[in-house]
């Protein structure tokens, strides 16, 4: 169990918040501030609280102190999406980093420099996260995206100072329990995307914890060739047969049934305006090649997910980037969209593609949680645990006497 804000006394406390603020830019602005939107809503209800509001984040890989990797240029789109002024400070540790701490008052927010202007950070260096730590009396991390790294200021600083989910951190946490540690069953995962080899760790996980795992997009080609299906042109990774199979009797044993495509759109090539046309999968011509399930798998796979409770999304079921190949992923995102509306399905979806393949479908904002963690989110998937997130359940959380006792 995680300790989140409802159960810090902020008033007059200085907090080192842990945010995610990597937003993009360019010419020194700002061009999409949806991360410090996000981000501000711990901010403001700790300021609101009286808390005295530290927050570190990162950017890129800098080496060393490196200005373009400055973060400076979120000063003022922090200050505006807060509704209150932020102070800067040019370090994160140092004489300047205390100068600002020791000029806070309650309410007042404080954004610092890069973090990973110290390499020590990367390398959670205990001594580098005890100089973090000095700076506050409570740590919040709301930064799930990099909780898969066991950095200075994500990991070691939340051992040595009594620990708190961030609201986005909470918010996380509390849909991939849902999703897969603690959901209701019957469970189904839509695995697709471009290949098994990425996926290799994460379809075993799944496997282990799903009733139903949906395989699409490029890499059922190669379970469907492992199978002995003649495949064409398709993408498809014929030394990973061996491994499919693996994962197929996996399944079997684990009583988690595979659905693969009976049908799939196929055409001469991954282009645009390329004539394509729907075939049962074992007659695939050689010139051509699979770049979505066809309409009947379509139907079925909607079906059986209809028959769920909880349903966990990574990777599009075809090559969704270009029409038609984008109709299974469309499709069937839009029937979970409906089921999770009516209160019938738990959706929970994330990691590289996906995000971009449900907005396509226009559904993004009407599953149950769309994770923008990325590497974390596939890392969780595989069933890995996250040193950010391990450091913050109150047994390891840091109870701030510096091991006095
Ligand atoms: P991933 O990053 O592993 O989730 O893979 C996403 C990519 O897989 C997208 O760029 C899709 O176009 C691609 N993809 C999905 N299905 C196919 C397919 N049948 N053939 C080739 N590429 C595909």
């Amino acid at each position: 169990m995680f300790r989140t804000l409802d159960d810090l006394d902020a008033r007059g406390m200085r907090v080192v918040v842990r945010s995610d603020l990597n937003v993009p830019a360019k010419d020194g602005k700002v061009t999409d501030s949806t991360r410090i939107d996000r981000s501000a809503g711990t901010i403001r209800e700790l300021a609101e609280k009286g808390a005295r509001v530290i927050v570190l984040t990162h950017f890129g890989r800098p080496k060393g102190r490196e200005e373009k990797y400055s973060q400076r240029l979120l000063v003022e789109p922090l200050a505006k999406a807060l509704g209150r002024p932020v102070a800067w400070a040019d370090d994160v540790i140092g004489p300047d980093a205390v100068e600002a701490v020791n000029k806070m008052k309650d309410g007042d927010v404080l954004l610092m420099e890069n973090v990973r202007f110290h390499p020590e950070e990367e390398k959670n260096d205990p001594v580098f996260a005890r100089q973090l730590a000095d700076l506050g009396q409570a740590y919040v991390n709301d930064a799930f995206s990099t909780a898969h790294r066991a950095h200075a200021s994500t990991e070691a600083i939340a051992r040595l100072l009594p620990a708190y989910a961030g609201r986005l951190m909470q918010a996380e946490l509390e849909a991939l329990g849902k999703a897969l540690e603690h959901p209701e069953k019957p469970v189904a995962a839509v695995v697709g995307g471009a290949k098994v080899s990425t996926k290799l760790d994460l379809l075993g996980n799944l496997v282990a914890k799903v009733d139903l795992l949906i395989i699409g997009g490029g890499m059922a080609n190669t379970f469907l060739f492992a199978q002995g299906v003649a495949v064409g042109k398709s993408l498809c990774e014929k030394e990973m047969a061996d491994t499919a199979r693996q994962i197929l009797d996996k399944a079997k044993t684990a009583k988690c049934h595979i659905l693969l495509p009976t049908d799939v759109v196929v055409a001469a090539a991954f282009a645009e305006n390329t004539p394509s046309r729907v075939v049962p999968v074992n007659a695939v011509p050689d010139d051509m090649m699979i770049l979505d399930a066809g309409p009947a798998s379509v139907e079925s796979i909607i079906d059986r997910i209809n028959g769920c409770k909880t349903l966990v999304w990574n990777g599009p079921l075809g090559a969704f980037e270009i029409a038609p190949f984008d109709a299974a992923t469309n499709l069937v995102a839009q029937a979970a969209a409906q089921r999770t509306r009516q209160g019938k399905l738990l959706t929970v979806a994330g990691g590289g593609d996906t995000v971009a393949a449900l907005a396509k479908a226009g559904v993004e904002d009407q599953f149950t949680y769309v994770s923008t963690a990325g590497g974390a989110f596939l890392e969780w998937l595989e069933g890995k645990e996250l040193p950010g997130v391990a450091a913050l359940t109150s047994k390891a959380s840091g109870c701030g006497c510096g091991g006095a006792h």
